[in-house]
């Protein structure tokens, strides 16, 4: 993939990876460098799939009990995967369900870094295949979105990063399960910086900082969709953007992120 090369090599993986089918080193090396995009990115065994092989995908694919709302970790075992979490039965979001690739935790994180900060795009991949398996998992048998909406980068911030990682990750889910892309929403001011509030400041630090961009309207209409996000952490900027989508029209929206963190600590 021309787009990868001259990337530095993804962080080792932190977990054990699988054993990749016995492959001896010296041929591991020597295929690698003839078709690197053969070798799976994890445990460098042969690869049928893409940037992970067939067993990396299956250790690595998230099968945690999340809250079928806002993909929060859920602690108690069930087959009902409609449940939600105390936050979402008190204060239901506009989103009807989430899904993410896994929680904010080794290797997912390290990868989430390298791929937004570094534009490491291998690492990106390797976050994608895991999304796009669970999306085919929990959709089995039911209807995917229609359209994918990625939350846009202030363009000060699209500037000086010259990259907006959720919008990358919306094409490579429209290649993939060709549904179309809808750059739909548009950011007025950056805010103060998220990190260090709580939900309910974030909430209403968000406030007038994102618009539904008038062309998208007739579009959006009656549409069920998805909003692309890199990391859902309080959900403040799911929340907002997906009242705005249902108001602007939109019949339904979903929420498709790389990472979730497990325990937000934030006050709801
Ligand atoms: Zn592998
Ligand atoms: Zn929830």
């Amino acid at each position: 993939m021309s787009e990868e090369s001259g990337l530095k090599p993804s962080t080792p993986p932190l977990a054990e990876p699988p054993n990749p089918a016995k492959t001896p080193r010296h041929w591991t090396r020597m295929i690698d460098s003839l078709m690197p995009e053969r070798l799976c990115q994890y445990c460098h065994g042969l690869s049928q799939n893409g940037s992970l092989c067939q067993s990396c995908l299956q250790v690595l694919t998230d099968r945690q009990p999340r809250c079928y709302q806002c993909a929060l970790p859920l602690l108690s075992q069930s087959h009902d995967d409609h449940r939600s979490c105390g936050e979402c039965l008190s204060k239901p979001p506009a989103f009807e369900r989430s899904v993410t690739a896994g929680s904010y935790q080794p290797p997912i994180n390290h990868w989430l870094n390298n791929f937004k900060l570094r534009r490491n795009l291998r690492d990106g991949h390797l976050l994608y295949q895991l999304l796009l398996a669970q999306i085919e998992r929990l959709y089995r048998g039911q209807a995917l979105p229609k359209l994918l909406i990625p939350v846009p980068l202030h363009c000060s911030r699209l500037f000086l990063r010259s990259f907006n990682q959720s919008a990358w990750l919306a094409r490579q889910l429209q290649k993939s399960l060709r549904i179309d892309t809808l750059n739909g929403v548009s950011r007025s001011s950056s805010g103060r910086a998220q990190k260090r509030l709580n939900r309910r400041q974030r909430q209403h630090n968000l406030n007038g900082v994102f618009h539904i961009k008038p062309l998208a309207l007739s579009i959006l209409r009656g549409q069920h969709v998805a909003l692309i996000d890199d990391v859902v952490t309080t959900s403040a900027t799911a929340r907002v953007i997906s009242q705005q989508l249902i108001d602007a029209g939109a019949a339904r929206v979903d929420i498709w992120c790389l990472a979730r963190t497990d325990k937000t600590g934030f006050q709801h």
